[in-house]
């Protein structure tokens, strides 16, 4: 089974491209990043020794506009993967209509080990090696899997420092408000996933007031989400952490999962439920599955047995392509993650135009911009999957690839 995460995404693009009868010179210039750089950052610990850690950042193309992207702190996170969500960076960029070519930074770290200090230091240090490759209109980072607005604030400091600038705070997206954020970012992922989740259960003949999901991660995408649906009137059966998961067929009150969350750092053993493992999870008869948390969940092994009607990928990279070619079978449509989490950019796109604009929009303003954005993305993907025959993946690949080799064609690259 192939899970390297870059020869996955190249092995998408290729379908699409072949798809769509490209000049074989669009997947050559898009099968790799236009610049990857491996950096090395020396920290002092609070323990007074210096360790160093490794960073990547890949810029995959620019012929869309500035590259965009999430800087990841994990101590799994590999050069491979972060060039594949670079790939799927600029694929999410072009298919909702971003001015934006994609990037992906990461730092191998586990800042769960780390003070708060020692985090300050390496986000200061890996803006300082990158530094001269970033910029409002050349390469802008935002948060990623364990880095947040904090660390934002951070790097967008340090890179002042080193700029000796003091009005450029488009260089990153979500900042806190305080200093240049947008409001609606914190939320805008699942809000952008559960947009797409409406129009989906419309074309499935789902009632979201009776519908019921079962949702895999519960951190600042999965809680979210499930919080909205749950708002919505969806019944949310099942969800888990990396700590376990809880179950209760009746539905789970999300209000006081969430405080429980905060009070034991866990969604075990929630009052009232039932514990279930990762793969029976999976497995629950519901209408909608949000895979939330990592890449790889949703596999060859345990495809066959997921008895959902809709998939919504809110993680990157959830599903396999033997998952996904299996998911097709039984004829249950994924929204692909270049979509369902395409929320997070786009708003991250709004602050960066109300940082350049020095203008800034309300809640409402943000929301329902998102809305009009990520619907119309969905309806095009949509006809697109149909007229084609294909599902929607290979559908938004489609759509985003027609966008940007009408540019690279413009732009005399091809
Ligand atoms: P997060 O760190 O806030 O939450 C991740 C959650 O997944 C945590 O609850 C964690 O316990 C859980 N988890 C980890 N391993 C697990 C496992 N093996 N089984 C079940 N749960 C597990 O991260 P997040 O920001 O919510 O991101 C989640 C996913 O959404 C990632 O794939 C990320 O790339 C993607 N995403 C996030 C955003 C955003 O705005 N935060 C935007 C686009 C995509």
């Amino acid at each position: 089974m192939q899970t390297n995460p870059l020869a996955i995404a190249q092995q998408n693009l290729k379908e699409a491209c072949d798809k769509l009868g490209l000049p074989p010179d669009v997947y050559e210039i898009l099968h790799y990043p236009k610049r990857v750089l491996t950096v090395s950052i020396p920290v002092i610990m609070d323990n007074g020794q210096t360790k160093t850690f490794i960073g990547f950042r890949a810029q995959h193309t620019d012929v869309l506009g500035p590259t965009k992207g999430g800087i990841r702190f994990h101590p799994q996170v590999t050069l491979d993967e972060t060039m594949a969500l670079s790939i799927w960076m600029t694929l999410k960029c072009a298919v909702v209509g971003l001015p934006y070519g994609g990037a992906k930074g990461a730092v191998i770290c586990n800042p769960k080990q780390m003070s708060p200090s020692e985090i300050e230091r390496l986000s200061r240090g890996y803006i300082r090696a990158i530094s001269q490759f970033i910029g409002e209109k050349k390469d802008i980072p935002a948060p990623d899997v364990y880095t947040n607005s904090q660390v934002m604030a951070w790097m967008m400091d340090e890179y002042y420092k080193i700029q000796g600038e003091v009005n450029s705070p488009g260089v990153i997206t979500g900042k806190p408000l305080a200093i240049g954020g947008s409001l609606g970012r914190e939320t805008a992922t699942a809000q952008g996933c559960v947009y797409t989740i409406i129009e989906a259960a419309k074309r499935k003949n789902i009632n979201l007031q009776e519908a019921t999901a079962v949702i895999q991660g519960f951190g600042n995408v999965g809680a979210n989400t499930a919080s909205l649906l749950s708002s919505l009137g969806v019944k949310i059966i099942a969800v888990n952490d990396s700590t376990g998961g809880v179950y209760n067929p009746s539905g789970l009150n999300i209000h006081s999962l969430l405080k429980h969350k905060e009070l034991t750092s866990s969604v075990g053993n929630f009052p009232g439920t039932i514990p279930i493992s990762n793969g029976d999870l999976l497995a629950i008869k519901c209408d909608i599955l949000i895979p939330a948390a990592l890449e790889n969940q949703i596999t060859k092994e345990n495809a066959e047995f997921i008895k959902a009607k809709i998939v919504a990928e809110a993680a990157n990279g959830p599903t396999t392509p033997d998952a996904d070619s299996i998911l097709a079978k039984k004829g249950i449509p994924v929204i692909p993650d270049i979509l369902a989490n395409s929320g997070g950019v786009i708003v991250s796109y709004y602050e960066w135009v109300q940082n350049l604009m020095n203008y800034y929009w309300s809640l409402e303003e943000v929301n329902e911009k998102l809305k009009i954005q990520i619907i119309d993305a969905f309806k095009h993907i949509w006809e697109i999957s149909e007229k084609h025959q294909t599902n929607l993946r290979i559908g938004a690949y489609m759509l985003a690839l027609e966008r940007i080799s009408t540019a690279l064609s413009l732009r005399g690259w091809i």
